[in-house]
């Protein structure tokens, strides 16, 4: 079952919260019966079962917390009776995430001959051989670490995931569920990335997600080798490497058990995880099989690889996906991959100078599908009109523009339809241990005298470069600063194993763009997702029940058409529910204003919005408002091009001193940490005006639609008593991205109310992006504020119908620019009497 939300205002977090606890509860009873009768059965058969049966004890602690679950003493007595059952999925969790790299990077420990030209490479080199290569079917075959999965999985309670789009409104919801009275009976855990969640302040300290990820796993790999070192007593031993600390099973399954007693949000996790010496992200993990509510980043939910890697098990459990009406795009985003030109010539370079030094130690296997990826990096540079054996960035393209290609036609043109690409991933996913580990951590963090060692791998790439560099046709090699750069946002051969991955997929479902630009390196292939149902649909096929929530989710139509049918969806099964708003009708002025002061028409389309009448009459608009709106106004602009323009337009006319003389000027800045700052200065001058009188009577934000301003901040209270939407955002059509996804939707969707599924899009994208920005001034029950939006084609009624129910119903039409400054006049003065 779907359902669709649109609720508003931070109540709503506690009632979505609420009716989920019931739901909880429900379930926990019902389940309490049918265990306690099940065990009681059981029993009644088979006295020794009861002893010795791992389902029966696992029931008999399901039944317990069941029962006693109300505090901190019923979760200490479970303790002793929960050890085999957390051993068990300990075991599982840890060995689910090494394991592929325990394959991959077991050595082949030979006797005699082979064990002697071992013994004379260097330590640090000799880790730089691949294992044997072992495809999927011989993994089976030689593995035994896939036995006894089934018995070592404990079982899951029913639970609610709840996902949201940033770690603060997780924060924010988990601090509600804190603040209800259900707080103290709920099982809560909050799950986050390393970069959140890591403990160790060496790891910590790499900053970049990619990098932090790579150096936590670079540990466990040497953890589980540094075992079975030690099982093989003196037949070969190996340098010893860093392992985490933090890594260690009591410590991290004591702070699994304090997860469980008392709900935390990540702060508090990580605080706990200092405290207690033991690694938050994977204490978490093991927190999630007995936890009722799952606490959770859109991506580890979304992304299927990142799920069952988390542990994450969605059958027949309740999935509440907040802040959604990004959702399509979202998916779309996680699923989508893009390689630049100069990390395949990273690539490439690594890797061929790998294959040279080691070339008759490595075996027949590896050798063959290391070339068949120096062939694939090859191809793929041919493919933006460059030569892997040159400095990308220094190789102009010389047909630059955007070309796109659907898988095939890719894969055919550049050459690689021959190739295994799951086989290629696989293999390139056991070379990230040994090409790429060596370049990450090595380069942030030069204290550490073991990272110094690994750089080992880096300084011999140079001096092979050093010492080549008079030999003809060497391989480009990337500049150590450039390379350094690379490392420290994303390591080459994890983007490529991404693109790869993206490109086995899908077929139908996505397109590769081939974005030939400046050089080389400047130029970029991408993977494009054009339907994201297809992941979509795996969430909703095992939940129970899947619930889309957001503040302002209008318009529905998208997650209707485009995810829930495409799903697979019943649409009988798909229940919409949109609640009104908490504040009442009388706190809102919106106004459709057909024409300005000078009856200019307001029709901001491509064509005439760059005319100097529009950017006047505008002008003269917002100055007449800034003589009734007390404090702050908050302007959106469809682009920061059109802003800029129309800022440098009233500069030249002497209209934004005329604006400045009744509210100060703030300008959206485009770099993101420049944000923070804006705003503080905007709300101080609020405030200083709001207590000193005078003239001046606050601010004026110009702010641009989908920008940093648009969507998460809260203009409360003073902070935006008026909005104004000048035109209407529609997206660039021009776009080749958006012209492939309309072709495709025209392609596969029937035509809605007599409208093509591309032209619908097009509106919905529109629309989706006033809705976020003109809902960014109500925050709560007494809040009150005008929404002006100028342009005459918000009130055609395909259009019209797209603005929220709660805007809706209380929207007026002005045709004329004297009616509607009436009324905002006399709203404000209403609104200024009664404060
Ligand atoms: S195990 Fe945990 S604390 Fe240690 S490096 Fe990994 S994420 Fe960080």
């Amino acid at each position: 079952m779907g359902a669709m939300l649109e609720r508003l205002g931070k109540a709503t977090d506690s009632s979505l919260y609420c009716s989920l606890t019931a739901f909880l509860h429900n379930a926990m009873v019902k389940k309490r019966l049918l265990m306690s009768e099940d065990a009681i059965f059981r029993l009644c058969s088979d006295k020794e079962d009861f002893v010795f049966s791992k389902l029966i004890r696992k029931l008999f602690f399901n039944s317990l917390i069941d029962f006693f679950c109300r505090g901190r003493c019923a979760w200490y007595l479970s303790f002793c009776m929960r050890d085999n059952v957390i051993m068990y999925s300990f075991q599982r969790s840890e060995e689910d995430e090494t394991k592929c790299l325990l394959q991959l990077s077991k050595e082949v420990i030979s006797e005699g001959d082979g064990m002697d030209v071992l013994e004379q490479l260097d330590h640090n080199e000799e880790e730089l051989i691949l294992a044997e290569y072992e495809s999927d079917d011989e993994k089976k075959v030689i593995s035994g670490l896939e036995d006894d999965d089934d018995d070592l999985e404990e079982e899951h309670v029913t639970k609610i995931y709840y996902c949201s789009r940033t770690h603060s409104q997780l924060s924010q919801f988990v601090r509600e569920v804190q603040k209800s009275p259900f707080g103290k009976d709920t099982r809560l855990v909050s799950l986050g990335s390393r970069q959140n969640l890591c403990v160790n302040e060496e790891v910590r300290r790499l900053g970049a997600l990619q990098l932090i990820n790579d150096r936590c796993m670079e540990m466990q790999k040497n953890k589980h080798e540094k075992k079975s070192d030690e099982k093989m007593e003196g037949k070969r031993r190996r340098a010893s490497h860093a392992i985490c600390p933090f890594y260690s099973y009591e410590q991290m399954q004591f702070l699994c058990d304090e997860i469980l007693v008392e709900v935390k949000d990540i702060e508090q996790l990580v605080a706990l995880g200092r405290e207690t010496k033991a690694c938050p992200y994977y204490g978490s993990r093991y927190a999630i099989p007995a936890a009722q509510l799952v606490v959770l980043p859109y991506q580890m939910l979304l992304h299927e690889p990142t799920r069952s890697a988390a542990g994450i098990k969605l059958k027949d459990q309740v999935v509440i996906i907040d802040e959604a009406h990004n959702l399509i795009d979202t998916i779309t985003c996680i699923h989508s991959a893009e390689v630049s030109g100069s990390q395949l010539c990273c690539a490439h370079s690594q890797l061929l100078q790998y294959m040279e030094r080691y070339r008759k130690r490595l075996k027949a296997k590896n050798l063959m599908y290391i070339k068949q990826i120096l062939y694939l990096l090859k191809q793929f540079v041919a493919m933006l009109g460059g030569n892997v054996n040159q400095n990308p960035g220094y190789q102009v393209v010389s047909q630059t523009g955007t070309v796109l290609k659907s898988i095939n036609d890719f894969l055919f043109q550049s050459q690689i339809d021959n190739i295994n690409l799951f086989k290629v991933m696989q293999m390139l996913s056991s070379l990230f241990g040994f090409v790429e580990r060596y370049g990450g951590p090595a380069t942030t963090v030069k204290t550490n005298k073991e990272n110094q060692k690994l750089a080992g791998f880096q300084n011999f790439l140079l001096t092979l470069k050093q010492g080549s560099d008079k030999e003809a046709g060497t391989p480009w090699t990337p500049p150590v600063e450039a390379e350094n750069d690379q490392l420290r946002t994303a390591s080459p051969l994890m983007q490529i194993e991404g693109f790869l991955s993206a490109l086995t997929n899908a077929n139908q479902d996505g397109r590769v763009i081939v974005n030939r630009q400046g050089t080389v390196g400047q130029s970029s292939l991408k993977f494009l997702l054009l339907n994201p149902a297809v992941y979509f649909a795996k969430v909703v096929e095992e939940c129970r029940a899947v619930i889309i929530a957001g503040g302002t989710m209008q318009p529905v139509a998208d997650f209707r058409e485009q995810l829930l049918s495409c799903a697979g969806v019943d649409p009988a099964r798909v229940v919409e529910f949109s609640c009104g708003h908490v504040i009442p009708p009388e706190n809102i002025l919106p106004i459709i204003l057909c024409s300005g002061p000078s009856n200019q028409q307001l029709e901001f389309t491509y064509q005439t919005r760059d005319l100097p009448q529009m950017m006047d009459e505008t002008g003269r608009i917002l100055c007449n408002l800034c003589n009734v709106v007390p404090g702050g106004m908050v302007c959106f602009f469809p682009s920061y091009e059109y802003e800029k323009q129309v800022y440098a337009h009233w500069e030249k006319t002497g209209l934004l001193t005329r604006l400045a003389t009744k509210k100060k000027i703030f300008q959206e800045p485009k770099k993101a940490n420049q944000v923070d700052q804006v705003l503080m200065e905007y709300a101080k001058c609020i405030k200083r005006c709001s207590q000193a009188g005078g003239q001046m009577t606050g601010a004026l934000l110009l702010s641009v639609v989908g920008g940093k301003m648009s969507e998460g901040i809260n203009f409360s209270d003073d902070l935006g008593r008026c909005v104004i939407m000048v035109g209407m955002p529609y997206p660039n059509i021009k776009s080749p991205e958006l012209q492939e996804k309309m072709t495709w939707l025209d392609k596969t969707m029937p035509r809605a109310a007599g409208q093509a599924p591309s032209r619908v899009l097009i509106e919905n994208l529109c629309m989706k992006a006033v809705n976020q920005s003109i809902g960014r001034a109500i925050r709560h029950q007494k809040d009150f504020a005008s929404i002006l939006l100028l342009d005459h084609r918000y009130a055609r009624p395909a259009v019209f119908n797209k603005l929220p129910q709660w805007i809706r119903e209380r929207t007026q039409v002005k045709p004329a620019f004297g009616s509607a400054f009436a009324e905002l006049r006399k709203f404000h003065r209403g609104k200024a009497d009664a404060l």
